[in-house]
């Protein structure tokens, strides 16, 4: 059976299952977080839900792995792996332990009550005990409005180039990158592929990329950086044909003639459905009670991977955060008489006592 039709039999399965149904666990998200959460709280009989979210133009299920080339830092792949492949392994992984994956969005959430009241977009409404999150972060975009009007009519202008720098329409032909840390930088280098030249666009005279990704940019020939430099304005009626860029230390205005813009700056975590509902830090992301804990402001509400980790943002420190959250789920279910008492039973850390994540003074 071909992979996306058995996908599909699986989410008509597992939404059947869902709705209006009062589960044990359900999961939100569908990036290494969520489906190692799914694959631990799958082996401990939680029997857990997993609302891998639907694919829109800013969104695939898989979070951002799936816009990632080869991963060469995940464990146990020497050889590297593509960032697909690595999302979709740690799905059936997951599924064949017996946790359930429906394609859709959790649109709201009510805390408040008890067992937990979860709306999907499909419309259905769903009960859950425990509730782990771990919805990633998505793509930043610069905010002017021809990027924004080309960008949802595929006029070239893309916050993906895995996803569309292969199209015949960026084929030889100049391409821009904004931006100046690792996902510009890995963009940038991906891009060289199929362009003519990749001109690296970053507002200031050095890259934060890690040294590694720095050194293959400014060391490859296809790459120009344009420093301390930001885009004012894209040029284009149905594809892009060009940009304005200012030069932030002369004021300086010109135009430069691309055939694709590729806007990598950053991210924001998938949070606003939880407005209200859950303590956020100023920039959207799940505040954790304690240091190295996936346990949030509610009680039997856990969070794991990029929505609560705006610091290390790495595949394995989500996967390592996503096994964290079901355990606490796991432990805290038994406490709740769900389950048997797990095999981790810890002590509560202390109220009160302030512990430095990052182990300094
Ligand atoms: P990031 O590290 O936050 O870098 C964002 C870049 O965009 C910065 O250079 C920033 O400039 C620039 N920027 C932000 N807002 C801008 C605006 N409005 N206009 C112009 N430029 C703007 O984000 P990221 O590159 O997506 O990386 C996120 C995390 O994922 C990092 O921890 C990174 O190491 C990791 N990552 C790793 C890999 C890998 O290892 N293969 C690949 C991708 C990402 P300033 O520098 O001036 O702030």
């Amino acid at each position: 059976m071909a992979g996306g039709e058995r996908i599909a039999r699986e989410h008509r399965k597992a939404k059947g299952m869902a709705t209006g149904a009062r589960e044990t666990l359900v999961i939100i998200g569908s990036g290494p977080a969520a489906w190692t959460a799914a694959l631990y709280a799958a082996r401990a009989n939680l029997n857990p839900l997993v609302y891998e979210g639907e694919p829109s133009r800013e969104m695939i299920p898989g979070g951002q792995l799936m816009w990632t080339t080869e991963v060469e830092n995940f464990p146990g792949f020497p050889e590297g792996i593509s960032g697909q492949e690595l999302v979709m392994r740690m799905r059936e992984q997951a599924l064949r332990f017996g946790a359930r994956a429906v394609m859709e969005n959790i649109v709201a959430v009510d805390f408040g009550r008890r067992p937990f009241l979860l709306k999907a977009s499909g419309g259905a409404e769903v009960e859950a005990q425990a509730v782990i999150v771990a919805t990633g972060a998505r793509a930043n975009w610069l905010g002017l409005p021809n990027e924004e009007r080309l960008a949802r009519a595929g006029g070239g202008v893309s916050a993906c180039a895995v996803c569309d720098g292969a199209l015949p329409a960026f084929r030889n032909k100049r391409l821009a990158v904004v931006g100046g840390g690792d996902s510009a930088a890995e963009e940038a280098m991906y891009l060289t592929k199929y362009a003519s030249e990749v001109v690296l666009i970053h507002r200031r005279d050095r890259l934060r990329a890690s040294p590694i990704m720095a050194q293959r940019v400014l060391t490859n020939p296809k790459i120009r950086v344009e420093w301390n430099t930001v885009v004012v304005d894209v040029h284009g009626e149905d594809f892009i044909t060009g940009l304005r860029l200012r030069n932030v230390i002369t004021g300086e205005e010109r135009d430069l003639e691309v055939g694709g813009l590729f806007v990598a700056i950053g991210h924001t975590p998938n949070t606003a459905f939880l407005e209200g509902q859950i303590e956020l830090t100023p920039s959207g992301y799940i505040v954790t009670k304690h240091p190295w804990r996936c346990a949030t402001s509610v009680d039997g509400v856990f969070a794991a991977g990029d929505v609560m980790d705006d610091y290390y943002r790495q595949a394995i420190t989500a996967a390592g955060t996503g096994c964290m959250a079901a355990l606490e789920a796991e432990r805290w279910l038994a406490h709740q008489g769900v389950g048997e008492v797990p095999v981790l039973e810890t002590a509560e850390v202390p109220t009160g006592i302030d512990v430095d994540p990052m182990g300094g003074d």
